[in-house]
Parts: C-alpha cells; structure tokens; sequence
C-alpha cells in the first residue's frame, strides 16, 4: 500500500463530503449532508479506494477495469440511498422506484459535488447536465426522478448552483416532475 495514495484517497473523500455538506445545507438537508457517504470508511471501500486511487476519476471506475467489478461499489450502493441504484429492484414490475424527495436532493448534492471535486477548475455549470445526459444507464431511474434531475441541472447549467440549489426550489421542482404538484 502506497501511502500517498492512502493520504491521497483519505483527502478526496473528506473533501467530497465537506462539498456535499456545504451544499446539503443550502438543499435544507444537513443531517443528510452529515451522514453522505460514511460507509467510504470502512475497511472493503475504503481499502480499495486507496489501491486504486487516481485523484482524477473515482477508484471504484479503475477497480472495475482491472477486475470486472468493484467490492466497493457493491457494499456502497447497498447501503447509501442517494445512489439510484439503491431504488432498483429486478423482482418489481416498475423496477426504478421513485426515490424519496430527501435522497434525490442528496444525489443532487452528491452529483454535483463530484463534478467539482474531480474536475476541479475544468468544472462550469453546465457539466451536470451534459454528464447527465450522457449517462448509458438512464433506464434503472424511475422517469419521474428522471425529469426532477434534468430540470435541476438544466437550471444549474442556466442559472448556477447558488440560485438553484436551495430547499424551496429544490422542493419546487420534485412537486412539479414527481408529485405532479404545478406552484
Ligand atoms: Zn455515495
């Protein structure tokens, strides 16, 4: 184990969380911006997260090049709700549940926090989106939270994280494209 790589990973977790703590607050959701991504301490994601520690891209990406899948990612996506992937289940009829409003404001936060963390200054506003839309695995979000995440990021890409990124309208938008509620 290099331990500049153990530094290394140690830094870009607690990093990412204080980004996604820092944007929670403005979502109105601090005690899950408090509670983000804690299972990235224990031994199975955070060990391998220091094996395959790049700074540029998650490990969990080049875990899964060298072995085909990542123990990591399967213990965290199990366990964390503001991964889509948590809400899917093969055994239902409509697999991609809707995700409760507060872990979809978590993903927001989570979303665009790993947008700024690993992008660093390349990052602008209008990432989110286009790495929204470029996402292959689309059909495992249930529609409606589907729609609340473009018009999210496509206010961001308009307006910017401060305008959009606060609990009103965040609010207002998962009423209009998941409750169907128009104000
Ligand atoms: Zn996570």
């Amino acid at each position: 184990m290099k331990i500049k790589n153990f530094f290394g990973h140690l830094h870009t977790v607690n990093k990412h969380r204080w980004c996604v703590f820092k944007l929670s607050v403005r979502a109105g959701i601090p005690i899950r911006g408090l509670l983000h991504d804690l299972s990235k301490y224990s031994f199975v994601e955070f060990f391998e997260g220091v094996k395959y520690y790049n700074g540029k891209r998650s490990p969990i990406h080049f875990c899964k090049e060298a072995n085909g899948y990542s123990n990591a990612w399967l213990h965290h996506k199990g366990r964390n709700k503001h991964h889509f992937e948590y809400w899917y289940d093969f055994a239902l009829e409509e697999k991609a549940i809707v995700i409760p409003q507060k872990y979809a404001f978590e993903m927001v936060c989570d979303t665009l926090a790993a947008g700024i963390v690993y992008k660093g200054k390349a990052w602008n506003q209008k990432e989110p989106l286009k790495y929204f839309e470029a996402r292959k695995d689309k059909e495992y979000i249930n529609p409606k939270i589907q729609d609340f995440l473009v018009a999210v990021y496509t206010e961001v890409a308009e307006k910017g994280i401060k305008e959009v990124v606060t609990n009103k309208n965040l609010k207002r938008l998962y009423s209009k494209y998941v409750n169907n509620v128009s104000k």
